[in-house]
């Protein structure tokens, strides 16, 4: 547990003015995935001014290096890692502005504002020097929303050593603590027929039906769905097959030669993606044998599944920092959304967590966090430092 005196000095130090300021600075630059090279120098630049030691990082990434502080107590004991990314969203650049103890623009609620909270706690770790021991590192890069990242300098980060022995991320949720996350991988299945779209008095009678076997796909789907639903986990929900798009023909009577389909599969046991992917491939195959079609098959895992223990000690140290702010532990619950920390989970092995302000409108032009949120958020993760690297 954190003492009291601790929870107090920590409290008073997370300056609200100082963490707003912070985030207007990184919200005033626009940085559309793939150019964080602006926000990066400015958040550098912040950091130094604070006097924390700063690292660049090119973790695959030259434009934008990563923005790196190691926080050492001089003490030995766990390493706290806070990850953020500086990217956003290409949506209009929307500046920010606040209003009625709201702060709104783009990349208020993802997660700027978060970013902001994160620096606020190494300040306020520093100013009270209640870091007993261990160390936090601050990661934050760009290459992160998709599809126009590629999450590459997530990978060269790990792969250069930047990681902690558990991770939190600062992404806009708040309501429970994600213990868990599915998988997912998005398919495309191509069916084929030989020959041209042609009118459809004049097509041959054993013409095979692409549109006709991509109903018969989607059936067969639905079907697979329901038998891997018995795959199940507390937090995670269960796997699933779902179809989101269907595509073919131009016009009412004419027999098209190519039919689209495009969904996602999502698993709750980590490493299933081959496995998963196996299933679909399967049933393709035997589809495109019965219908005289070609079908292909295009997999793209996103994410593998994660899952961290109830009795980890960063699940502790967490509760204890929320439970200290907030008057009560977080129930846990699942990520219903695929962030850095799946990349971290598979990668590098490490526990992580989820957790930001309870912000809004994240992926559109009305993004909105309350003040209020970013400095509780600032105090429960020095807190949970404090509770976490001591050991
Ligand atoms: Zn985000």
């Amino acid at each position: 547990m954190v003492s009291e005196t601790i929870v107090k000095d920590i409290s008073r130090a997370v300056d609200r003015d100082r963490l707003l300021s912070t985030a207007i600075d990184l919200i005033s630059i626009p940085s559309p995935t793939r150019s964080a090279d602006k926000i990066s120098n400015r958040l550098s630049e912040i950091l130094q001014n604070d006097g924390f030691a700063v690292e660049r990082v090119e973790a695959n990434w030259p434009k934008a290096p990563a923005v790196v502080v190691r926080f050492e107590s001089g003490k030995r004991g766990r390493t706290l890692q806070f990850d953020g990314h500086l990217d956003t969203v290409h949506l209009p650049y929307v500046p920010p502005r606040i209003d009625n103890g709201i702060l709104r623009g783009l990349g208020a609620a993802d997660m700027k504002g978060g970013i902001a909270a994160c620096v606020e706690a190494l300040r306020a770790l520093r100013e009270t020097r209640a870091l007993p021991a261990g160390e936090v590192l601050f990661t934050a890069h760009d290459h992160h929303e998709g599809p126009w990242g590629d999450k590459r300098q997530i990978k060269g980060l790990i792969d250069a050593g930047y990681v902690g022995d558990a991770v939190l991320f600062p992404e806009y949720l708040s309501n429970r603590l994600p213990l868990a996350g599915r998988g997912m991988a998005i398919f495309q299945m191509t069916i084929h027929r030989t020959g041209e779209a042609i009118h459809e008095v004049l097509r041959p009678a054993d013409l095979p039906d692409v549109l006709g076997t991509g109903a018969k796909l989607i059936g067969q789907l639905g079907a697979l769905g329901k038998q891997i639903s018995a795959n199940a986990h507390p937090y995670m929900g269960n796997d699933s097959v779902f179809v989101g798009q269907i595509s073919s023909g131009e016009i009412y009577n004419q027999s098209p030669a190519q039919c689209h389909i495009q969904g996602t599969r999502r698993w709750v046991q980590p490493g299933y993606a081959p496995a998963a992917r196996a299933e679909l491939e399967t049933l393709v195959e035997r589809l495109a044998e019965t219908s005289n079609t070609q079908i292909d098959l295009n997999w793209q895992t996103r994410a593998d599944a994660f899952s961290v223990a109830e009795t980890d000690p960063i699940v502790l140290a967490f509760q204890n920092a929320h439970r200290a702010i907030a008057g009560h532990p977080l129930p846990f619950g699942d990520k219903p959304f695929v962030d850095d920390g799946n990349r971290y989970a598979a990668l590098a092995d490490v526990p992580v967590l989820t957790h930001g302000p309870n912000a809004r409108g994240a992926h559109t032009t009305d993004e909105w966090v309350p003040l209020d949120e970013l400095v509780r958020v600032a105090r429960v993760y020095a807190l949970t430092a404090i509770g976490y690297c001591n050991c």
